[in-house]
């Protein structure tokens, strides 16, 4: 509809029959922070689209009769669902449902469309097409930020970026591809500004009859306060053997990556903070033991943050804290998108599972435990590779990691 009443239903008007709200809609999507606010405010705004777009819808019903009605069939309001029907098993009479093109002149009649009124997109239906899964393309993928957002912001294709690098192969303690891995990492740290170092020692897990060489790569961004108190952010870079561990734990480690760049292209930080990129976690977590017992950094550590991975997609949740956590889980709760519950904990407790933070929970260090924990059916497969792992649940390790620390650190 234009502001001289000339009403058209060519071009994308024969897919949806309210585009513009439709985009509307998907900015709505892009405004990704699900706080409270967030919802509300977004709830209020779709509520009163839909009642503006059916009031609308009966201003044209009055207007143009069995015509409109017409339309009202043929193309569906918002999602393009009739067209898709349409495209998918009547690819050939996909014209006729793209064009009940009518166009009403200045005078305010309806009349069947003449070949000077293009529409939007024009005649073609395979422009329209194109145009509309363009747009339905943009709204799917609302929610993974680009390398383009603001530097001091997490940007999941970013940390894609890393993951991709650390994920190439399987790269578990004591191989080949492990040790590129370690060097990958150590160089991304140097260039992040940083001076990584190696804690190299046996590790003798506490919980297993496991012991064995573990190489920690160490890093610590210093703080402006003078307490010494730092913040420990562990994520592991040791896989299976039998999978790449995009998920576990590329996700993690690459998620601390970009978390370190954000970090440093804001405003400092008043804490110590301290990454850890463990190894053999996957051989009974060596790594945290060897740190938590032996590195003197460890003593510094008022609060702990693990990234880990039981899955490649969904929610990065948090599910498992340390003692005293009030504060620490009403933090969390104001970072984006933040997900977990008391019950999560229980269910895990109940598993043979463990993570870094275990042992981190041993040596009385509190903190917040967070996972990606969907499709576990990928879990320490080879299908746990970086064309399976769900950038979106990279962004949500990211935003946990990035909130954690300008939150505390
Ligand atoms: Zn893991």
């Amino acid at each position: 509809m234009t502001e001289s009443g000339v009403f058209d239903s060519s071009g994308v008007l024969g897919v949806v029959r309210h585009p513009w709200y439709v985009a509307v809609f998907i900015l709505l999507l892009w405004a990704k922070d699900l706080n409270l606010t967030g919802i509300t405010i977004n709830l209020v705004l779709s509520a009163y689209l839909v009642i503006g777009t059916l009031l609308e819808e009966r201003k044209l019903v009055l207007e143009f009769g069995d015509k409109y009605r017409r339309y009202q069939q043929q193309v569906s309001m918002f999602f393009p669902l009739k067209w898709l029907r349409s495209t998918l098993h009547h690819s050939n009479r996909s014209q006729a449902v793209t064009s009940p093109v009518s166009t009403r002149g200045a005078s305010g009649t309806l009349r069947e469309p003449t070949p000077d009124s293009p529409g939007v997109f024009g005649r073609s239906p395979m422009v329209a097409r194109i145009a509309t899964l363009l747009v339905f393309g943009l709204a799917v993928s609302a929610g993974v930020r680009s390398v383009h957002v603001p530097p001091a912001a997490f940007s999941a294709e970013r940390a894609m970026a890393h993951v991709r690098q650390i994920a190439r192969a399987a790269h578990p303690t004591g191989s080949a591809e492990h040790e590129r891995v370690q060097a990958y990492l150590v160089a991304e740290l140097r260039a992040l500004g940083l001076e990584p170092r190696l804690q190299q020692t046996i590790g003798i897990a506490s919980r297993f009859p496991v012991a064995g060489q573990v190489t920690n790569i160490l890093a610590r961004l210093p703080g402006t306060g003078t307490d010494g108190k730092a913040i420990l952010m562990t994520a592991h870079y040791d896989s299976v053997a039998v999978g790449p561990g995009a998920a576990d734990d590329a996700a993690g480690t690459a998620a601390l990556l970009e978390t370190l760049r954000a970090l440093r292209a804001g405003s400092p930080l008043r804490n110590d903070l301290i990454i850890a990129l463990l190894d053999g976690e996957e051989d009974g977590l060596l790594r945290a033991v060897a740190f938590v017992r032996e590195h003197p950094w460890a003593r510094d550590v008022g609060l702990a943050l693990c990234l880990d991975a039981g899955g490649t997609g969904g929610r990065a949740l948090l599910y498992e804290t340390g003692e005293r956590n009030a504060s620490l889980v009403r933090a969390f709760g104001r970072t984006p998108n933040a997900t977990g519950s008391s019950a999560m904990y229980s269910g895990y407790r109940r598993m043979p599972n463990d993570s870094d933070f275990s042992e981190l929970r041993l040596a009385g260090i509190t903190g917040l435990n967070i996972a990606i924990s969907e499709r576990g059916d990928r879990y320490h497969t080879p299908l746990d590779d970086p064309a399976h792992l769900d950038p979106r649940s990279l962004q949500h390790h990211g935003d946990a990691a990035l909130g954690v620390a300008r939150e505390f650190a």
